[in-house]
């Protein structure tokens, strides 16, 4: 199955330097999913031939600006479009209010439906559901309700040795349920276990997406393990200050998550617009956790 994530806005909430506020988009075999819409998204999306088509599904992770400002455009261009199939959103409580009021002062009727869906910041659960994933959300700590979110690939189904199969004349019927762990019963009553007819399935993977929070390790079990991990990194060390004034976390303090919760990658983002070079901030992050990389917008990072 093909997971992966494409950095459609970067920066934290001042534009700067041609990078924009906070989007991601995750496609998971040919499902879209949108995290976060700063202003711009859509912009970005059509500069990286992301297909608005494909997606139906938008989590927000908070109120600020930078990270909801590009709904209303992409709600706009969705129905100048003649979409007409169901749009869900996914966000804190006041999420509907706000694109309500919207549409309602401009007198616009969407042609096709909204379904919004809130997430609550008192404690994490799965928010989103389908045959192949999951999604969670991630209590964070910031200056107002946030919610980061966990996407997880169910694990697969076992492979089948077909060497095996043909072996032991297995019927065709009996396949699906040895996919699912069950052993064979031969016609003779001698039983062949699952693990001689099959490999374990490919390991399950995950991105989880934490932005904007101060350094807190309440989420560290829930990600531990995790394939890719993002986590704001909005400063440098130096401005660890004002890291804590403004509730953000700094370079070292991403990494540490990182490390502590065994990430597979760890990708940072949402830089202040003070820094120009980001090669600073990646250098300190791989003090800690190697694996770092910049969100680069444009880029994609197979899952
Ligand atoms: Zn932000
Ligand atoms: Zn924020």
């Amino acid at each position: 199955m093909h997971f992966e994530l494409t950095i459609l806005g970067s920066n934290g909430a001042i534009p700067a330097y041609d990078r924009h506020p906070t989007s991601h988009f995750l496609n998971y075999n040919g499902d879209g999913f949108l995290l976060d819409c700063g202003e711009g998204t859509q912009m970005q999306m059509a500069r990286y031939n992301i297909k608005r088509g494909r997606l139906d599904h938008i989590f927000i992770t908070h109120l600020h600006g930078d990270h909801f400002f590009g709904l209303m455009g992409l709600i706009t261009s969705f129905n100048l479009n003649y979409r007409e199939h169901t749009l869900h959103i996914h966000g804190p409580k006041g999420i509907e209010e706000i694109v309500r009021a919207h549409f309602t002062y401009a007198q616009t009727q969407l042609r096709y439906p909204i379904e919004f869906h809130i997430v609550t910041d008192d404690r994490p659960q799965v928010v989103y559901e389908n045959s192949q994933l999951t999604v969670e959300s991630i209590i964070l700590r910031h200056r107002i309700p946030t919610t980061g979110y966990l996407f997880r690939e169910k694990p697969g189904q076992r492979k089948i040795l077909p060497e095996k199969i043909a072996l032991h004349e297995i019927p065709v019927s009996e396949i699906g349920k040895i996919k699912q762990g069950a052993d064979y019963t031969m016609p003779d009553g001698s039983v062949i276990a699952n693990h001689d007819l099959t490999t374990d399935p490919a390991p399950a993977r995950s991105y989880a997406f934490c932005t904007d929070t101060v350094y807190t390790e309440t989420f560290l079990d829930q990600i531990q393990g995790v394939s890719v991990l993002y986590h704001e990194a909005t400063f440098v060390n130096m401005h660890r200050e004002r890291a804590a004034e403004t509730m953000h976390s700094t370079t070292t303090e991403a990494a540490t998550i990182a490390l502590k919760a065994n990430a597979g990658k760890l990708i940072v983002g949402h830089y202040s617009a003070r820094y120009e070079d980001l090669a600073p901030l990646l250098a300190e992050c791989k003090e800690v956790f190697t694996n770092t990389e910049l969100a680069i917008e444009g880029q994609s990072y197979i899952i």
